[in-house]
């Protein structure tokens, strides 16, 4: 099937995950270093998730370069009696293009469930914020062979509902849970029989067109040293990076590596 769909013009997209890190001088140093590197790094889609207290002054530094702003969460509703949460029209109105939903640890810390990401898909594109939908399984599915079943609900549910003029916005993540923060990322060999899985499954559901087309992250400890073999295989377009994008220099190297696989 994946033959079938065949070889992409996808551009590497390299979205850092900063989670609750930096402070606003931190953010600053470090978005304004990625920026100034990003004029040598032409070709990719380069995203930026920092916490919402710094996203305002993350985005004076993006803006006007080809860097790209993302939350890390949003809430379904746009306005309201709703304490504590950030909506899409606000991540919109501080810079956002992009949002991260469905990550690992909002699943497993918080407890969202996939009708709960199913309503933040919605918001997000709703709002034109490109929705980067992240999907995984446990260490306790892998071992029980799982993994495609659990990933394949995942992206269904959370995709439930969505028009198909809006799906062609959808960025999908595939992270293993094991592998996030862990230090122990998936093999390239099991991120490809995934991201493959996952767009034969796009296929099936809403055509070769937009499967063809549709980027499908790896996220889950990748480091400059192993981009490279990861980004080597056919279905990998890109990386969401949490550790690694915390060091301009880690992050920048891993955004070298991706640009230099896709030329080879
Ligand atoms: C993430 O937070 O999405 C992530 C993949 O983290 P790390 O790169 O640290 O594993």
């Amino acid at each position: 099937m994946v033959e079938k769909i065949g070889r992409h013009k996808r551009v590497p997209f390299i979205a850092g995950n900063w989670k609750m890190n930096k402070t606003v001088a931190q953010a600053k140093e470090l978005a304004t270093e990625i920026v100034r590197a990003s004029t040598e790094l032409l070709g990719a889609e380069i995203v930026l998730c920092p916490p919402f207290t710094v996203l305002t002054e993350v985005a004076m530094i993006t803006d006007g370069s080809s860097v790209e702003l993302g939350g890390q969460d949003v809430f379904w509703e746009n306005w309201g009696a709703f304490t504590g949460e950030v909506s899409a029209p606000m991540l919109r109105d501080a810079g956002c293009q992009y949002v991260i939903v469905g990550h690992s640890e909002r699943r497993q810390v918080i407890g969202e469930t996939d009708s709960i990401v199913n309503r933040k898909v919605k918001a997000a594109l709703n709002n034109e914020l490109v929705p980067i939908l992240c999907v995984g399984e446990t260490l306790e599915e892998r071992d029980k062979g799982l993994t495609l079943s659990r990933v394949k609900t995942q992206v269904l549910q959370c995709l439930e509902g969505v028009p198909a003029a809006q799906l062609t916005r959808v960025v999908i993540a595939y992270e293993p849970v094991w592998a996030i923060g862990t230090g122990r990322n998936a093999s390239p060999e099991q991120a490809q029989e995934v991201h493959g899985f996952l767009r034969e499954i796009l296929g099936q559901n809403y055509g070769l067109e937009l499967a063809t087309c549709a980027i499908i992250l790896y996220g889950g400890s990748v480091k400059p040293d192993n981009a490279r073999a990861l980004m080597s295989q056919p279905d990998v377009d890109g990386f969401l990076v949490g550790g690694a994008s915390l060091e301009a220099k880690s992050f920048i190297k891993i955004i070298e590596e991706a640009l230099e696989t896709r030329k080879e």
